[in-house]
């Protein structure tokens, strides 16, 4: 099926003229519409527009010279902003914005050729980690235990393009990452994604949620397919001075890589306590893949990681609270009617917009900020992410990749959603390290768990270093051939 393509074949195949753009656009849309309305993966579908591109990508085809992804269909997150298409980042009170401009890495992908199929859903404004929050519905995760069918979460925030991706609603999707939302629902989806180094995709664009950690990648079904959209969304960006000027490496060219001689680290306190015996197991068995595959194997320390997720639960909801602040009614966003007075607009407009857990981030982040609490809490969470930066700037002395779990468990269900907020924040213990310290990220699929579901890796690389995580993404994908495929997919059930 051409569901079923990676997308680096169905790039061979659209030139080898097997099928054509329209036909490969054509099947995803199909696929879209026989299992969104359960799956939920789109807010907005854009079929109409996406057969019109595809023409055009056919026409370009034709002529040759025609970029890597020139007729690939992608889903995007809804946090993008793209010209024409309403935006809306999952949330009420913006729900039915129409920007007037497309966001740097969209604008760079449709100039690459790609073909946006819709907006994925995703949590409210990027905040969560089950897509539970979105003012448009929550994401089934295509996979399901064995012999249950209880609807289980896809991991968020980007839980939408990730599940887009696992049932082959879309060959690859963009994702956001601030604290983990592309690596977590990868590694619950069954699916590659890639958190790029702070700085190496442009944040032009994109909705706001904690601006020194936000960070666009691609989620795909494949290490080199991540590699392939990469290239095509890095880059300076005059529009964005967090943006870095650094060349922007042929991506693809890092996989299969040889890795003889290449130093992994294994950091202790990433053993959290009461972690699960299968997680354990799985990072067993990558530790052996790599040393199989010429790595040397290095135990590292990482002493404070212990304090990054309290860390990170101040900084980002601090970010946000400030991000947030200009939904006020007046300016941007939807407008509460009845007001009666400026207070009483910005009062009813942000609680009817908003949903609970944003509330949640922008009084935390008030809180934390104002004054008296600012040097206590604030202050004290910036000197924590320095010593968090330092830890891995000292372990990257000694090894080049750093291999870890991606999430402490598999995919839970949406009925065993936790009660209390904190015990949902655990879920990000192992990916929000790299993304106070801006280091580039990747979970690989690897294998089931005994109740079939995908558990995922991490690997961690230096800054600007995308290529060694790419390298041995790839032989780590090759080692674990992780073929197994969700129960709810195009072609199989909806
Ligand atoms: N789950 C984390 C949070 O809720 C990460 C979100 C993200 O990376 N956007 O903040």
């Amino acid at each position: 099926m051409l569901t079923d393509l990676t997308i680096a074949q169905a790039a061979e195949g659209l030139r080898k003229k097997e099928f054509s753009a329209v036909e490969l656009t054509k099947a995803h849309t199909d696929a879209i519409d026989a299992l969104n309305g359960r799956v939920n993966a789109y807010i907005t579908v854009t079929s109409d527009k996406a057969l019109e591109a595809a023409k055009k990508a056919d026409s370009t085809l034709a002529a040759g010279e025609a970029p890597a992804l020139t007729g690939i269909p992608l889903g995007i997150k809804d946090l993008f902003c793209t010209n024409g298409v309403r935006t809306t980042a999952a949330s009420k009170i913006i729900g039915n914005f129409v920007p007037p401009y497309e966001s740097t890495v969209t604008a760079k992908l449709l100039e690459n050729g790609a073909i946006f199929l819709g907006k994925t859903n995703l949590d409210e404004f990027a905040m969560g980690s089950g897509n539970l929050t979105s003012a448009f519905g929550g994401v089934e995760n295509p996979w399901h235990r064995k012999d249950d069918a209880s609807v289980l979460v896809p991991g968020g925030s980007s839980g939408g393009s990730a599940a887009a991706v696992a049932a082959r609603m879309a060959m690859g999707a963009t994702g956001t990452d601030t604290g983990g939302s592309i690596r977590q629902p990868a590694a619950y989806c069954g699916i590659v994604g890639l958190k790029p180094t702070y700085g190496r995709c442009s944040r032009w664009g994109t909705i706001a949620f904690a601006s020194s950690l936000d960070q666009a990648g691609p989620m795909t079904r494949s290490v080199e397919d991540a590699s392939i959209m990469l290239s095509a969304m890095a880059g300076a960006d005059p529009k964005d001075s967090t943006c870095a000027n650094v060349a922007v490496p042929d991506y693809r060219a890092a996989c299969g890589r040889s890795l003889k001689g290449l130093r992994v680290g294994i950091p202790a306190e990433y053993r959290a306590p009461g972690m699960s015996e299968e997680i354990l197991a799985v990072w067993q068995k990558g530790i052996d893949m790599l040393r199989e595959a010429g790595c040397e194997i290095v135990d590292v320390s990482l002493p404070h990681t212990k304090y990054g997720l309290a860390t990170y639960y101040i900084i980002a909801p601090a970010e946000c609270s400030s991000n947030l602040a200009r939904y006020d009614g007046v300016r941007f966003g939807e407008r509460a009617e009845g007001a009666t007075s400026l207070d009483d607009l910005y009062e009813k407009t942000r609680h009817n917009g908003f949903g609970e857990e944003v509330r949640r981030r922008i009084l935390m982040g008030t809180y934390v900020l104002s004054a008296g609490y600012y040097d206590a809490y604030y202050l004290k969470a910036q000197k924590v992410r320095t010593l968090i930066q330092r830890d891995f700037t000292q372990a990257f002395q000694k090894v080049d990749v750093l291999l870890t779990p991606t999430a402490p468990t598999a995919a839970f269900a949406r009925d065993e959603k936790p009660e209390d907020p904190v015990q949902m924040y655990l879920n990000d213990i192992f990916t929000v390290p790299a993304s106070m310290a801006g280091q580039p990220a990747m979970s690989v699929p690897v294998e089931l768990d005994d109740k079939g579901l995908p558990l995922g890796l991490q690997l961690i690389g230096k800054h600007f270093d995308e290529e060694t995580i790419i390298a041995v993404g790839s032989a780590l994908e090759k080692a674990a051939g992780f073929t197994a495929l969700p129960d709810l997919r195009a072609g199989v059930s909806a």
